[in-house]
């Protein structure tokens, strides 16, 4: 037998931490396997890099569990490779014993309303994506346009997002916030951020740590109207219901807050479903209609409010961007799969596997589990030549492959640029990216 031949080869497109555990699960369960980490970008980490807020260094640091994955000897990183440009998805189930999407699902969801095509609106895609440096957005340059700005949803993706709009550029220098993003919040006219939620408190998907970063921001005050908390409730888990009174603890505090205390004010509003997005050639606002719960679904009350924003950021959720080949899930939040299995040789994790919900550990038993079918279904079966033949692929088409150890020169130029305090200076251009590793 061709020496090479022996070993499993597994490709898995998508550097995020889906991927990344997928792969650490591989090779320990076994140690003869190759494994080939496949991004479309020069660097890792998914959304570690450019999703997670930068002022959330702590979630970003689970990087380096992943970088150990990357320097085993059965793992290789190959940067800068789109899959569908470079390679074909069906390419690489031809040379490798199994494939597996880990590339997340990166669509914005659409409100579906009147104007949501006017400048001025955004997803939240975009925005994080831009004030995280990810060379796609470096152009994007929002114009955040008071005197408000709306972020509609009510998850933890938006109230990133309006934490990030809030800080201060001292609150943001220890974080590696792109200058760009902080230059454009702080010369922004914007005094007033709604985070609008379609039902209330209680059906709210935001966790209470993440609430209550909101209480302690310099130049913004959180406020909530207390008519919109509930008196009581009781939801059928106990545990949830713990969670959902610390929840309603802290917007009650927030009530009690003096809107005029801070330059700008954070409104935490529930209740309110927008209908129509407001403006001639720019948002000049949003129509909001009020709702009620019947069960736990929103109705409408028939009573609408006018909010007067000139930017609107919509955070409600992600849809799957289509892959050749690969059906999409009927409902659009990932690709059709049964526990990971898309068809033989293809498989999925992370949110291609079950749509855009839990957050980064989630991913390491859902990775694990999946890993493990996988090895089962290969017991047997004849192995494929895997890298060898993607490498030759990718040569014959002038592809410029980043490995590991580029990853690491472009790592250490932004760590080299990052101004003080900042633990780097991210580079925000492909060029820019590729020219630090001559
Ligand atoms: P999410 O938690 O599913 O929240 C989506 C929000 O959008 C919900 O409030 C939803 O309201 C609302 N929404 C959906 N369609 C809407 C519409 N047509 N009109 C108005 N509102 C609408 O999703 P996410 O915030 O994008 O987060 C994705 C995952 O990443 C979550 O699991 C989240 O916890 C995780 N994440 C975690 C962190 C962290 O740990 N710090 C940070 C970011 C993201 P309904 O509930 O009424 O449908």
């Amino acid at each position: 037998m061709v020496r090479g031949l022996m070993h499993r080869h597994v490709a898995i497109i998508g550097s995020g931490p889906a991927g990344f555990y997928c792969a650490e699960a591989l090779c320990k369960a076994d140690p003869e396997i190759r494994i080939d980490i496949i991004d479309r970008l020069p660097t890792p980490y998914g959304l570690v890099r450019s999703g997670v807020a930068p002022d959330h260094a702590g979630t970003k640091n689970v990087w380096r569990v992943f970088a150990r994955t990357a320097k085993r000897e059965q793992v290789r990183f190959l940067g800068n490779v789109e899959v569908g440009r470079d390679v074909s998805v069906a390419e690489l189930e031809s040379v490798y014993d199994a494939v597996v999407l880990a590339l997340g699902v990166t669509e914005d969801r659409k409100l579906g309303v009147e104007g949501e095509d006017l400048p001025g609106v955004y997803g939240s895609r975009a925005i994080s994506a831009w004030y995280n440096g990810h060379p796609d957005f470096e152009g994007l340059d929002p114009e955040l346009r008071g005197p408000g700005i709306a972020v509609i949803g009510n998850g933890n993706v938006a109230v990133d997002i309006v934490r990030v709009l809030s800080r201060t550029p001292e609150e943001m220098a220890t974080t590696d916030v792109t200058d760009y993003a902080m230059k454009k919040i702080v010369g922004s006219d914007y005094t007033d951020v709604h985070m609008v939620g379609r039902r209330g408190p209680v059906q709210a998907s935001f966790t209470t740590a993440e609430l209550r970063e909101l209480g302690d921001m310099r130049q913004t005050v959180a406020v909530v109207d207390p008519a919109h908390l509930p008196e009581s409730f009781s939801v059928p888990d106990p545990k949830q219901q713990k969670k959902m009174e610390k929840i309603v603890d802290t917007l009650r505090e927030y009530s009690t807050n003096d809107p005029a205390s801070k330059p700008r004010r954070l409104h935490l509003r529930f209740f309110s479903s927008p209908v129509r997005i407001l403006g001639d050639d720019h948002v000049t606002g949003i129509e909001l209609m009020g709702t009620r719960l019947e069960g736990d679904r929103a109705v409408p009350t028939g009573e609408t409010t006018i909010l007067e924003v000139g930017t609107v950021i919509t955070a409600i959720g992600y849809l799957a961007k289509p892959l050749e080949g690969v059906p999409v899930a009927k409902w659009g939040t990932c690709f059709e799969n049964q526990d990971g299995h898309i068809r033989d040789g293809l498989w999925a994790v992370g949110w291609a596997k079950r749509g855009p919900s839990g957050v980064i550990a989630t991913n390491r038993k859902d990775s694990t589990e999946v890993a493990e079918r996988i090895l089962e279904a290969l017991a047997g079966v004849e192995p494929k030549a895997g890298a060898r033949e993607l490498d030759a692929l990718l040569a014959s088409r002038g592809a410029r492959v980043v490995d590991f150890d580029g990853w690491e020169r472009i790592d250490a130029a932004e760590i080299g640029a990052a101004p003080e305090g900042a633990p780097r200076r991210k580079l925000t251009s492909l060029q820019a990216m590729l020219k630090a590793l001559e």
